[in-house]
């Protein structure tokens, strides 16, 4: 059986602290997978302007943006258009599955940010029971069945169209302006889901005045909870508990940005991935 190539390091999340990370990553020659968006965060470009960070002086995130992208390109930096939706430690090397593969790598870092809009009661109790932050990976499961999809995000509507195209009827609830996503067995529903509920598996999706009975709920969220992301992950309520290393409970895994902690700011997202690329060139060489 031919062997799997072996990354150095697998940055998940293309925003201000996973392309800091990579920067440095690069200038040690590792081996490098950058998973993430090729435009970069939403966070960057939805920016008006930006007036606290050094070296450019109130401009708008579009720009901003523009910036970056050419300052990865010019230092050979691709980014890989995946999702990772686990990361598991195997003992000695990590596997990161995404919606279409699966990668392995000797440390992490995770830079995924931080989903602006609540979890919804009952998210983590059903997950794998009903709830799902992956269309890809268990919208076959919905065939033919009514699903509610919460959707946080603009970018995320093509997944909401392959889920549309298995599911009987979708209950679809926007929580971002101007949506555009329809589809003939879709029914648009305001507000903002606040329980979950059933016995062995989702049952119902409850808001302030109506339920909807529902088979599954797909959220479909621009970074999922990093416990859901890396089972056995110490987290600090929605955040990553690291050290000042940016090192985690977990050998080989960091993190960095938005996922450890506020204040979430750019500068403090570049100086974190700075510092967790720093550690993981620590790390590998601890292994040699
Ligand atoms: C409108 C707006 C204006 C802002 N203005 C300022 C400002 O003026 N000054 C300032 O300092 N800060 C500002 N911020 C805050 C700043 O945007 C964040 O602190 C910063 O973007 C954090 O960077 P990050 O890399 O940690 O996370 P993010 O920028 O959120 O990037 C994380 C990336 O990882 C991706 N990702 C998540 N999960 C996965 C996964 N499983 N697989 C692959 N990719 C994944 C996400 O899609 C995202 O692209 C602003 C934020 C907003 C929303």
């Amino acid at each position: 059986m031919e062997e799997k190539e072996r990354y150095d390091v697998i940055v998940v999340g293309a925003g201000m602290a996973g392309l800091s990370a990579a920067l440095t990553l690069r200038l040690h020659n590792l081996k490098i997978l950058w998973l993430g968006t090729p435009l970069l965060s939403e966070k960057i470009r939805k920016a008006e302007k930006i007036k606290n960070y050094p070296g450019i002086s109130s401009v708008s995130g579009e720009d901003f943006g523009a910036l970056l992208r050419v300052q990865a390109e010019e230092a050979g930096l691709s980014i890989v258009s995946e999702t990772a939706t686990g990361i598991y430690a195997m003992g000695g090397y990590f596997a990161v599955s995404t919606e279409k593969n699966t990668f392995e790598s000797l440390s992490v870092i995770l830079a995924t940010g931080v989903e602006s809009v609540k979890s919804v009661a009952g998210e983590e109790e059903f997950l794998g029971r009903g709830v799902s932050y992956c269309a890809t990976c268990d919208g076959f499961l919905y065939k033919g069945k009514t699903i509610a999809v919460v959707c946080t995000s603009k970018e995320k509507e093509g997944e909401a169209d392959y889920l549309a195209s298995l599911a009987e009827k979708v209950y679809y609830i926007p929580l971002y302006k101007d949506p555009a996503f329809s589809a003939p067995n879709a029914e648009m529903v305001g507000g903002m889901p606040l329980k979950i509920e059933g016995k062995k598996r989702v049952e119902k999706l409850l808001f302030k005045d109506r339920e909807l009975a529902v088979d599954g709920i797909f959220f479909l969220k621009s970074a999922a909870p990093p416990a859901v992301l890396v089972g056995g992950l110490k987290t600090e309520a929605e955040h990553v508990a690291v050290a000042r290393d940016m090192s985690t409970n977990i050998k080989g895994l960091f993190a960095a940005g938005d996922c450890t902690g506020r204040p979430y700011q750019y500068a403090k997202a570049a100086g974190e991935g700075n510092v967790a690329a720093h550690s993981v060139v620590e790390y590998l060489r601890s292994l040699r």
